[in-house]
């Protein structure tokens, strides 16, 4: 009963004219410019409109999509709970204000924070790795990043040591120790019964990571793909990188079933059959016998043809942004 009110109230939420107009705090003023794209209501006024709205972001309970993974994040980047038979492994960490949050939706949910035993981060930026350092410290969690990635987090904390005011005062960065995982390519990260593949994925950063691994739902078991830098970043060099990942990934792994985001709505690529929160809301109003929503290997190969349009768009702009004479 409760979650049913808890989802009538954000689409409710979502379709008030208020929210449509940008009577929102957290606005921009390019997202006061767009409308959500069709059937992205709800995960657009996470990551757009309310993108910095923290109470609206904490209007975001933790909730199962497989026997095997829930989502415990706040709307605007998403954290991966992935419990195994010897403890848990979650994917991102959220950041400050919300890793109380975070940790609090994983109570709810009937786990204990300090289970944690692995967290494996996408990729260097704060979003992802803001909550490590406070995980750590509760559970002993191992971090993994990619090295290169490992280093714009401690490029991070340095720049933070270099110049204290510049520092949030809510954020610890989390400092590499000798337990810590540094990901490679073709890495398998293995708890309990559970296995996670890594791939590394460059183009939004350097060491980009993503995960592979396989979800079950009443005795049936899928292949689930975690894209850890789905948008490209960095000029034409970072553009090509993208698109060679993403030839790559095309190449490997066909088949995945179950294509999940690392925000719920991604402006570049979003996902064909909706952002993460229409496919919360078409599985928590599912009848019994029907298929869970996050099932859908159409989509995931139409994302991939949409990724490929979205690297080479991006490198025809930087491109031409590059050799203009008046830039
Ligand atoms: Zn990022």
């Amino acid at each position: 009963m409760k979650r049913a009110f808890v989802i009538v109230m954000l689409v409710a939420a979502v379709a008030a004219p208020a929210f449509a107009q940008g009577g929102g705090r957290g606005q921009g003023q390019a997202a006061a410019q767009q409308e959500a794209p069709p059937g992205m209501a709800i995960s657009y006024a996470y990551r757009v409109t309310h993108a910095r709205d923290a109470e609206f972001q904490k209007s975001l309970e933790g909730f199962k999509i497989f026997d095997d993974l829930y989502h415990v994040g706040v709307g605007t980047v998403s954290t991966w709970l992935i419990p195994t038979s010897a403890g848990l492994i979650m994917i991102d960490s959220s950041q400050e204000p919300y890793v109380d949050h975070v940790l609090d939706n994983i109570r709810n949910l009937g786990f204990d924070p300090k289970d944690v035993k692995i967290v494996l981060i996408v990729h260097g930026h704060l979003d992802h790795f803001g909550g490590a350092a406070r995980i750590k410290q509760l559970s002993g969690a191992r971090i993994g990043l990619s090295e290169t990635d490992w280093k714009m987090v401690d490029d991070v904390a340095q720049g933070y040591r270099d110049k204290p005011q510049t520092a949030p005062p809510f954020n610890v960065v989390v400092q590499r120790g000798p337990n810590d995982l540094t990901l490679k390519d073709g890495d398998v990260i293995t708890l309990g019964k559970t296995s996670i593949k890594v791939y590394i994925t460059p183009g939004h950063t350097p060491g980009s990571a993503s995960f592979e691994f396989t979800v079950h739902e009443a005795g049936k078991a899928y292949k689930a793909f975690l894209f850890g830098g789905p948008e490209p970043r960095d000029g034409v060099e970072g553009g090509k990188k993208f698109q060679a990942s993403v030839v790559r990934v095309t190449q490997l792994e066909p088949d995945v079933q179950v294509g999940l985001l690392i925000h719920s709505y991604l402006a570049m690529s979003t996902y064909p059959s909706g952002g993460t929160f229409e496919r919360m809301v078409k599985l928590q109003s599912r009848k019994p016998g029907e298929p869970n929503p996050f099932v859908d290997p159409a989509s995931w190969q139409q994302w991939l043809v949409k990724l490929k349009s979205v690297a080479e768009k991006y490198i025809a702009d930087e491109t031409a942004k590059a050799s203009s004479p008046t830039r």
